[in-house]
């Protein structure tokens, strides 16, 4: 028979994506969130819309699944969590909280919780030329206020769930995901997608904004490798937390080249110091993950970004937004 599975945040950027990916795994999916996918219809079996801040929700978004790949979280982009941490850390944990003890109770086998590499000390990322991070990194704690405190704390939660009950908790701390079908503006959108669409919305040799001096440091990893690692980290035996990232570092100015390079259009950068650019620098350490796995992710960060930069122009031609490229009228003399 067919496994069941809960995605939570399912009409989001990763959950949409880790439901497509189980659907052709095979599994019996159920999404839930508040709102349903932005650009595509869900492919799970069941879509229901549920605000997993109430328990009751809880309980009925994981009856009879086997699994649960919990996403759902209240998250944007450095803009976003910078600007209201309460709000921020009071819905995370109504979620989390409820999520995970919903799924104890209800007999679930495994359960997946989405952290961010926004649990890491503050004092350890203030170079760009940072030292990567390891999983052990993450005490004494100092992470990013708001989102990131409320994720450490889960994780700590996802650790007594196992000590306490032999719950099978899993937990992920993502490294900056991107790709295809993620939000690309209105706020919450990440440096990528914000950039692609910059780039895109610009005519050749215009002046692109960035925020920050763009010397602050990154790992990206594209979504269909985001993904893989999620299936393999919940199907393997190790219960402590895993980075999933790459470990291919570049700075945001450098990733504004790219983008430009991969649009081929010549760019100027014109940086705005006011704005939130987080930590300085930060890096995944993968050498946990590849013990636990034997693998990694794959996909270089210039082929992630051509995919990624071609779907937010084809949305902006869409919309009329960038124009049709000119087309080479052939004379016939
Ligand atoms: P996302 O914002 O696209 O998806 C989160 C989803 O949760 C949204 O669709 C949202 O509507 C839903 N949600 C919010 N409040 C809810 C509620 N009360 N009840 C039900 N659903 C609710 O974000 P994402 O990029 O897909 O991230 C998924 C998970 O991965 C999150 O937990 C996030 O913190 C974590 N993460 C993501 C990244 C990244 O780079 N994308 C990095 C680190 C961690």
């Amino acid at each position: 028979m067919a496994k069941r599975a809960l995605v939570t945040g399912a009409g989001g950027f990763i959950g949409h994506h880790l439901t497509k990916y189980l659907v052709d795994k095979g599994y019996w999916v159920r999404g839930v969130d508040i709102k349903p996918p932005e650009y595509e219809t869900s492919p799970s079996h069941e879509f229901e819309l549920l605000d997993l801040r109430r328990f009751d929700n809880c309980l009925i978004a994981t009856r009879e699944v086997d699994e649960v790949y919990h996403l759902a979280a209240d998250m944007g982009g450095i803009g976003y969590i910078t600007a209201s941490h309460a709000g921020i850390a009071r819905n995370s944990s109504m979620i989390n909280l409820h999520t995970l003890e919903a799924s104890r109770l209800n007999g679930i086998e495994r359960f997946l919780f989405s952290s961010s590499a926004c649990i890491y000390p503050q004092y350890l990322q203030k170079s760009p030329k940072v030292t990567s991070l390891k999983e052990e990194d993450a005490y004494p704690a100092e992470p990013e206020e708001g989102y990131g405190t409320e994720k450490l704390f889960m994780e700590e939660l996802c650790k007594y769930y196992y000590q306490d009950y032999n719950f099978e908790t899993r937990i992920v701390r993502f490294h900056n995901v991107y790709g295809l079908l993620g939000t690309y503006e209105g706020g919450k959108e990440k440096a990528p997608a914000a950039i692609c669409r910059k780039v895109a919305l610009s005519p050749d040799g215009a002046e692109v904004e960035v925020w920050g001096d763009g010397e602050q440091t990154r790992s990206f990893m594209y979504i269909d490798d985001c993904v893989e690692g999620i299936y393999r980290i919940m199907h393997s035996d190790y219960s402590h937390p895993l980075n999933l990232g790459t470990d291919e570092l570049a700075t945001v100015n450098e990733l504004v080249d790219l983008v430009a390079e991969v649009a081929g259009k010549h760019i100027t950068k014109r940086h705005d110091l006011s704005k939130p650019q987080g930590v300085r620098g930060r890096n995944s350490d993968n050498t946990r993950l590849r013990r636990v796995l034997g693998w990694e992710p794959q996909i270089p960060l210039k082929g992630g970004l051509l995919l990624t930069y071609r779907w937010i122009e084809s949305e902006l031609r869409a919309a009329g937004r960038v124009p049709e490229p000119a087309r080479e009228v052939s004379r016939r003399t």
